[in-house]
């Protein structure tokens, strides 16, 4: 109560409002600037005790429970533009919030400025080419939506509540990435917002460097206020579901996937996961989308139909949005969530046996699912963008997820002891997927051969790491 009460007298009050700085020091934001902010934007600026400020300072993984000094949320790219000037000018600790799906809680911080595009969430079809522009407040559920309502559609994640802007700055993939490629593959051009607050346009024609940068160097650079994407023709009828096995074939199951999924055409993008049951026990539950002509699907399934009979067999016609959604209350809104995952250049029988004697030894509460990469987005070259990691055909996630804040160090522990067993395995991570955990030398390292390019980038659009939420490329190397 107490805090309300002093947070509500400073936003009333014309006193400098205290805040973090970038470097960790506290500093004071003077008055008379940040009145000046709220009177030259046309969206707001939100102190605590403010109407709206708790709301706005939530975001998806409910671990972070963040107090930024300011709050501002952006009605378009002018605001994104002062609002950037501003934190360049006073250097507090500067989130960047899109979707607010960040797994690590980067995009709201503890008593610095939350720039919020969440209310910019404008998606825009030009059927005619195939093209979309989309704000970066958009949630994928929006533009999948909008995109297929004229039979189209790029890769998206698997969650349909998850930001566009994040997702595509870090790689982005999902049920369409094995046939079309990364979401940022697709990506035609950007309007971004670097350090200097200068308004920049980056695509093959125009900074080009700066366009290979922002296709997986995440928001290292600056503030991306437009994406504009390549669609393609995409029916809405698909074939998908969900194949149930019970835990105790895990292992079979697991080593014939390796080989199964590596063989699979492009259109069939099929994901395991080891999934805690409510009467305590587990299943193994095979996750699918056949994006390709419907009566190929059954083709291309049977091989692992006819290996194991499924428990329960759910695959059937379905429409691209239903299974767009289908992941959205398992991973829903403000519960807590602690994340690892890693890159697999194959998924080798030692990883299986580990993971399910693991499983078998511990019963950790957890979720460990694979990731079905490769296709398309493993036929672009490392080089090509600043997403490195294309030899992945697959990748490993384990997600621990509570309610209760109070069993938050048990649960992080155990998910974190679970790791260490898998970890061994793993090629370099997905810089979305980013963890309080990682160095910052592991993170540097993770971008592979890619990260000196991605350093003089940094040097040239944000030398002083303004922007440095994220699996930060920092400008001194
Ligand atoms: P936010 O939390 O808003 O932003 C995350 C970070 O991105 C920020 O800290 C900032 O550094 C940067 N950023 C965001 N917007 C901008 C911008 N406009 N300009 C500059 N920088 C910006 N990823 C996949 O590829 N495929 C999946 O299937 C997938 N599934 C997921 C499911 C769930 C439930 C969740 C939580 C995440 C999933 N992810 C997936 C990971 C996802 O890509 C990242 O969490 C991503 O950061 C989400 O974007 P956001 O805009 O919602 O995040």
């Amino acid at each position: 109560m107490r805090r309300v009460g002093v947070a509500g007298a400073l936003a009333k009050t014309s006193a400098d409002v205290p805040a973090m700085g970038g470097d960790g020091r506290q500093i004071a934001l003077p008055r008379s600037d940040l009145d000046q902010l709220r009177a030259s934007i046309r969206g707001l600026v939100l102190l605590p005790g403010n109407e709206g400020y708790e709301q706005a300072r939530k975001v998806w993984n409910g671990s972070f429970d963040r107090r930024p000094a300011i709050i501002v949320r952006c009605a378009g790219a002018a605001d994104v533009i002062e609002t950037v000037r501003f934190a360049a000018a006073h250097g507090p600790l500067l989130a960047v919030r899109a979707g607010g799906h960040s797994m690590s809680g980067q995009s709201v911080c503890e008593g610095g400025l939350m720039l919020d595009l969440s209310m910019m969430r404008g998606v825009r079809i030009d059927p005619l080419q195939q093209v979309a522009y989309v704000q970066p407040g958009s949630l994928l559920g929006e533009f999948d939506r909008e995109a297929q309502s004229f039979g189209l559609a790029t890769t998206a994640g698997t969650v349909s509540h998850t930001g566009v802007a994040g997702l595509t700055l870090g790689g982005g993939f999902g049920r369409l990435s094995r046939s079309y490629g990364l979401t940022c593959d697709n990506l035609r051009s950007v309007d971004v917002i670097p350090a200097s607050g200068k308004f920049t346009v980056a695509n093959a024609r125009e900074n080009p460097e700066l366009f290979w940068g922002v296709r997986g160097g995440g928001g290292n650079f600056g503030v991306v206020t437009s994406f504009e994407y390549q669609l393609r023709p995409t029916r809405s009828m698909m074939v998908g579901g969900a194949l149930i096995y019970p835990f105790s074939q895990a292992r079979e199951l697991l080593k014939f996937y390796a080989d199964f999924a590596r063989a699979a055409p492009d259109e069939l993008w099929i994901e395991p996961a080891i999934v805690p049951t409510s009467d305590g026990s587990r299943e193994v539950v095979f996750s699918v989308c056949y994006s390709g002509e419907p009566s190929d699907a059954e083709a291309a399934l049977r091989p692992l139909r006819a290996f194991r009979k499924p428990n329960k067999d759910h695959v059937g016609p379905a429409r691209y949005i239903d299974l767009q959604t289908s992941s959205d209350e398992v991973f829903a809104y403000g519960r807590c969530y602690y994340v690892k995952q890693g890159f697999l250049e194959r998924i080798q029988p030692e990883l299986v046996d580990v993971v399910v004697e693991h499983i078998e030894r511990t019963q950790p509460a957890l979720v460990v699912g694979f990731l079905h990469l490769g296709g398309a987005q493993s036929r672009v070259a490392a080089a090509a963008t600043a997403f490195p990691h294309r030899n992945a055909q697959h990748g490993i996630l384990l997600a621990s997820i509570w309610s209760d804040r109070s069993e938050s160090a048990a649960r992080i522990d155990t998910a974190r002891s679970s790791w260490r067993v898998i970890e061994p395995y793993v090629r370099g991570f997905y810089v979305n997927d980013v963890t309080a955990d990682h160095t910052q030398q592991t993170i540097s390292e993770n971008y592979g051969s890619n990260f000196a390019r991605l350093l003089a980038l940094k040097r040239k659009y944000d030398p002083h790491n303004l922007f440095r939420l994220n699996a930060n490329v920092p400008p001194n190397g």
